[in-house]
Formats: structure tokens, sequence, C-alpha cells
């Protein structure tokens, strides 16, 4: 969040305050955080959704993960106070180009589409989308065989669009991808369309499911910013190359992932 909307949102508060009008708590958890008046720092906001495991996941009621640790890393190279709004996949750019957000971190994918209506700062690593399927009598052995078949995928997600176009699939849109998931193993869905890294969270967790082993999509991750905050996203991309060259990013990645990761 800006300096200038800090200032906004305490002088909302104050009002507030002077009315007794009783100011509902807006649905951030960290809201205080944000506008906590004895901080000095100012607070970068990253929507994300906490469903996409090693990325963001819920751990004791903290979101944690690989894009937390990378946004943490920024705020201490910028000297900002993070601060996480947990959100659904689909509200994270909406709530950037509102300015709800100042940025989504959420393993994100570059594409056209998105570009159209929000920026992206340099990408911090790439994905593959990739089907899981029950391990036992699956009818889907290969991309090739999704034509007809039904499609779970987290909601507004690459996957998503991917499925989308797979002739005369039926795609079913679930909130989380665990829940798309749970379906698969009740045989409610042929398969899974879902980011390579969840999908290994999802099959390690799940037994009787597996990765087909053609990975079918190649993807970049980013950090989706508003394209008027050119100013933070410049600084943001200063971060992230000192990030990359001193080793943080990769020695991040491997707490989460391994360092045998493709
Ligand atoms: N990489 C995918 C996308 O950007 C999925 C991200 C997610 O579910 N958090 O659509």
């Amino acid at each position: 969040m800006s300096k200038k909307f800090l200032a906004i949102a305490l002088t909302a508060a104050l009002s507030c305050t002077a009315l007794l009008a009783g100011c509902g708590s807006t649905t951030d958890n960290n809201t205080a955080d944000s506008t906590d008046p004895v901080s000095e720092k100012a607070t970068l906001t990253m929507a994300t959704n906490a469903e996409f495991p090693p990325y963001e996941y819920m751990e004791s009621n903290e979101v944690v993960g690989i894009d937390v640790d990378i946004a943490q890393a920024i705020c201490d190279k910028l000297d900002m106070e993070l601060v996480i709004d947990n959100i659904a996949f689909d509200s994270i750019i909406p709530a950037v180009q509102s300015g709800k957000a100042d940025v989504g971190v959420a393993g994100m994918t570059i594409t056209e589409d998105r570009l159209q209506s929000i920026d992206f700062t340099d990408t911090y690593t790439t994905a593959t989308q990739v089907i899981i399927v029950n391990a036992e009598g699956s009818s889907v052995a290969s991309v090739d065989d999704l034509a007809g078949k039904t499609i779970g995928v987290q909601l507004g997600t690459t996957g998503d669009i991917y499925a989308s176009d797979v002739e005369g699939a039926t795609v079913e849109q679930y909130q989380k991808g665990a829940d798309a998931v749970q379906a698969l193993k009740q045989n409610k869905i042929d398969c899974v369309i879902i980011d390579s890294e969840p999908a290994k969270a999802f099959v390690a967790a799940n037994e009787g499911l597996t990765i087909l082993p053609d990975p079918f999509e190649e993807e970049e991750y980013a950090i989706c910013i508003s394209k008027d905050n050119t100013e933070l996203k410049d600084k943001i991309n200063a971060a992230l190359a000192e990030l990359k060259a001193d080793g943080t990013i990769d020695s991040i990645v491997e707490k989460y992932i391994g360092s045998d990761a493709e």
C-alpha cells in the first residue's frame, strides 16, 4: 500500500472513530498492520490465494510458501512491511487493479490476456501445466486423450483456460485445486489440469493419484502490478535482479521444492 493510500486509510479510520459510526472491519485479516500508526514503514500489500502449495498455503493459521518468502525478501530490500491479503484467485487481478492490493503474488502466469488489464514484473520462476489422473483405470493417458473428457481446474487459472480450449470437454471449475483433486478421487471428473508443483504436492498428499509424464505447457510466473504503478514495478524488478544474482531466489525455491526440481 502506498504512503498516500495509507494516509487516506488512517484519515478514514480516524473519522470513523470520531463518528462512532461502527465502521465494519474489512475482510483483510491484516488490516491492523497496514494502518498501524506506530509503523514507520510503507506497506506492500500482497494479494494471494493460499491454496497453491508450495507457493502459498496455510500452516498454523499463517500464509507461508515460496511466494511469501520472495515477497518478504523484496520488502526487506525495499524497507517495506509485507501485508498479506488471502483472497480467491480470480479476485487477485481486480484487487490489484483497484489498488486494494499493491501486488498479486500467487504463482501467477504471465499471459497476453492478463497483460491487457495488468502489468507484470520480471519473471521469477518457470512452471508447466500437467495432468493429474487416478493411477488405476484412467481413460486419460496423455494430452491427446483430453477431447470430450470432464476436466477439473481451479477457477480463473491458466489450467482453466487450456481446458476450455479442449474440444468437446466439460470443464468443472473449483475455487481450490484441492477440491478438484477430491472430485477426481471420487471419479466425478476424469482428470485435473494444474501447475506442476501444486500437482506434486496434491499427489503426495493423496493416495491413488498420478501425474502424466508429459507436461504440455511451459509458463513463467511473475508478480502482477497495476499498469500505473511503474515506480514500484521498477523497484521490485531491481530487488528481484539482486535476489536472483545473490542466490536468494534459488535458496527459497530449494527450501520448499528441493534442488532436484526441474
Ligand atoms: N499459474 C496459474 C495461473 O496463473 C495458477 C496460479 C494459481 O492457481 N495460484 O493461472
